[in-house]
């Protein structure tokens, strides 16, 4: 058993000064994170990061994909070579989604672009059967009815901010939910914790976003991940050890095709 960060940002140059630093907790702490990417350079980042530090262990699985924010068609094409060169060693999709807020001022990004991307990297999922971590934001209708077109189970709402009814929607289909350290601060995500399939909870961290309640904005670390499962625990009246070891099997789950 090992604690688990469901979504990280490690190729982030926020963390390249402390790379080494982050390397020694994941190792010594046994946390396994699930490193996602944003656009070609990140995806990139991200695999060369495991095959360089993480080459014997299961502690780093590499997402890689192209985020609303950096939709474009003529990456996308880029992008499905590198992943054809590379399937193997990827562990995941993501994160990939739809997002308005990113179109606002921005003539060449249009939800369509976002839409024709996240349709392209589903695809690819499907066809390669592998897990797909998931952005929402202001989107969850249109994000659900895409991804129900596609045969993929193994897809986690990354950051959920939705309502309950669509909460229970997307623990209908099978979809797991993943929540991360804003728990501590927001009573409404609270609520919607203690509302999904405990069969279907992921936890995250989601660096380099940082925290201002609780964590006094210092740089997310994985190892934050390890108070959420504590709070967690609280939440739900369930002992600590025995959430870890859900939390583990329920992200081993999501990774490994059945
Ligand atoms: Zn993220």
């Amino acid at each position: 058993m090992c604690f688990v960060d469901s979504h990280i940002h490690l190729s982030d140059s926020v963390y390249d000064e402390y790379l080494m630093l982050i390397i020694g907790i994941i190792n010594n702490l046994k946390i396994r994170v699930y490193s996602v990417s944003e656009d070609l350079g990140s995806s990139v980042k991200n695999l060369s990061i495991k095959k360089k530090h993480f080459v014997n262990t299961d502690s780093f699985k590499a997402f890689v994909g192209i985020h609303p924010q950096y939709a474009s068609v003529k990456l996308s094409e880029s992008f499905s070579d590198f992943f054809i060169s590379n399937k193997e060693s990827i562990d995941g999709i993501g994160e990939i989604g739809i997002d308005p807020t990113y179109t606002i001022n921005n003539v060449s990004n249009t939800v369509e672009v976002q839409k024709t991307v996240f349709n392209q990297m589903l695809s690819i999922a499907e066809k390669n059967n592998k897990p797909v971590s998931i952005h929402s934001r202001r989107s969850l209708k249109e994000v659900l009815d895409t991804l129900t077109s596609y045969r993929l189970n193994r897809v986690v709402f990354h950051w959920y901010d939705g309502n309950k009814s669509l909460l229970k929607k997307i623990n209908e289909l099978g979809y797991y939910v993943s929540f991360g350290p804003y728990l501590l601060y927001s009573e409404n995500k609270r609520t919607l914790l203690s509302e999904s399939d405990l069969s279907l909870l992921l936890l995250e961290t989601d660096g380099p976003v940082s925290y201002r309640h609780c964590f006094n904005n210092v740089i997310t670390s994985p190892v934050f991940i390890i108070s959420l499962i504590n709070y967690v625990s609280i939440i739900l009246k369930k002992n600590f050890n025995d959430l870890s070891e859900m939390i583990f099997r329920n992200s081993v789950e999501f990774l490994n095709a059945k």
